[in-house]
């Protein structure tokens, strides 16, 4: 019998993301990943999506002819998604207008695999329908993942939902974070009392979900995440730890600095501000792609952030606060503090931010592709986390990882100026010697011999058996 050898196939892989920022950006650098082992990738996303990656970014040049964007009908614009709600209108919209032209794609395309955003259970559906592989990617930590997968456990030992003094209470129904997991440390749907609410199912079941598919790609790495990673492979044992994917892909490309999956348009100027600026000596401010805030706790922010005396870039995109359009003026008396030791953005490149020498801290709402970003670079973090994951990151960035400051559920001007000024001067030491010992760790699991590196391959592998 003739023996075959799985290099010489080419499989073609789709790839599905939930088409949010940070969802596309994580998935997209999968794609790119797999693409230089030579796969074809066809990356599914929705029209604005596919309109706005051709708008801000260079994808297609970046690939070769074995790359195709598709676009899929389906999926409310960003524009309209900037609160809670927005994000359960656009997973609704994905899931049924997205559907048909999915099935159409994978029936017609000759498809050796999928990988599909680990919330998009659909996606898993048509797969098997049609009898196609399936592994499931997820944007999210291990530890948020796990948290999320442990809700029934939690409702079954009448942890949840959260009574009395639940949220200062240590649960003990997430396996592995039994010593420190608050109620107020879950992830945010958690906190409502009627646990039936959009949110609350969609995560808690999709995630449930995840030991259908052969494997689970987790954009994390063994040394951050081991203890939670082992509970995660007692449900789901074919687990592969490749991340941070931007490092990795890096390492394989032999680069600084990877190109931009941005939405929207980066403004490059706060790189010139940030060359004038001392080393380490910036906090570097922003919320993510999604998250708001309401006037008065901008208001406390900003007032914060001027009486601590450091300098901030700050990401004030045009959206940012609840309910209105548009910038807010700089209150008169903040003026001058804003101008000598501010600098404003819409949208900035955020990759080549973490990694300039003038930044010296981060004031984060804890998503996780914001956290590892910040990791690689070994910039400590204050964690103010509004939904989802967030509450379950900052509290392993405060409490397990000790990467900083973990402020959730306060927004007081005297205590946001305080815990800037701690991670800035007072405790840089402390929190610098941790972020820098995690940086290298990050760095070493994506080089040749790392963990990520080493998982990446046995993915690569995995697939191309497939075309057997
Ligand atoms: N980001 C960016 N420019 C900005 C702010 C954010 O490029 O001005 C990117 C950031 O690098 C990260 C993503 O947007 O990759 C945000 O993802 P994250 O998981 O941190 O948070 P989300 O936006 O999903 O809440």
């Amino acid at each position: 019998m003739l023996s075959m050898d799985p290099s010489a196939f080419v499989p073609h892989v789709a790839i599905f993301p939930f088409p949010a920022q940070g969802h596309v950006n994580s998935m997209l650098k999968v794609a790119q990943l797999l693409s230089l082992s030579n796969f074809h990738v066809s990356f599914l996303v929705t029209v604005d999506t596919h309109d706005r990656l051709l708008n801000h970014t260079d994808v297609l040049s970046r690939f070769g002819s074995e790359f195709h964007l598709q676009a899929l009908p389906g999926g409310i614009s960003l524009d309209e998604m900037n609160t809670r709600d927005g994000v359960g209108k656009l997973y609704d919209s994905v899931n049924t207008i997205a559907k048909p032209f999915l099935r159409e794609f994978l029936a017609e395309s000759p498809v050796t695999c999928v990988i599909a955003d680990g919330i998009l259970s659909m996606v898993a559906d048509v797969a098997e329908e049609i009898n196609l592989p399936i592994i499931y990617f997820r944007t999210i930590s291990a530890c948020a993942f796990w948290s999320y997968f442990s809700i029934p456990e939690l409702l079954q030992a009448g942890e949840l939902p959260l009574k009395g003094n639940g949220m200062d209470i240590t649960l003990t129904k997430v396996k592995g974070m039994e010593d420190f997991l608050r109620g107020r440390d879950l992830p945010s749907f958690c906190r409502v009392s009627d646990l039936t609410s959009a949110d609350f199912r969609l995560l808690s079941t999709e995630t449930r979900q995840t030991p259908r598919a052969r494997g689970l790609i987790l954009n994390t790495f063994e040394d951050l995440e081991g203890p939670i990673l082992s509970q995660i492979r007692t449900v789901c044992p074919n687990v592969y730890t490749i991340g941070p994917v931007h490092a990795h892909l890096k390492a394989r490309l032999a680069t600084k600095c990877t190109s931009s999956n941005s939405l929207w348009q980066e403004d490059e100027s706060c790189i010139n501000w940030l060359d004038t600026q001392p080393p380490k000596s910036v906090l570097y401010v922003s919320f993510g792609s999604i998250a708001g805030v309401t006037k008065e706790e901008l208001l406390e922010f900003w007032y914060g952030l001027v009486n601590s005396d450091q300098n901030f870039l700050w990401v004030m995109r045009a959206d940012l606060i609840i309910g209105q359009e548009g910038k807010h003026e700089i209150p008169v008396e903040l003026e001058q503090g804003t101008k000598a030791r501010g600098y404003m953005a819409d949208w900035v490149p955020q990759e080549k931010v973490l990694a300039h020498r003038a930044i010296g801290g981060f004031l984060t709402h804890s998503g996780w592709n914001s956290t590892l970003e910040s990791i690689v670079e070994g910039v400590p973090m204050i964690c103010w986390p509004r939904f989802a994951d967030q509450q379950v990151n900052s509290r392993f960035i405060g409490e397990v990882w000790k990467m900083g400051l973990d402020i959730k559920d306060t927004c007081d001007r005297d205590i946001i100026g305080k815990s800037i000024r701690n991670l800035m001067e007072k405790r840089r030491g402390e929190f610098l010697q941790r972020t820098e010992q995690m940086a290298s760790m990050a760095r070493r699991t994506v080089n040749e011999g790392g963990s990520s590196y080493i998982n990446l391959d046995r993915l690569i592998q995995d697939i191309r058996l497939m075309c057997l």
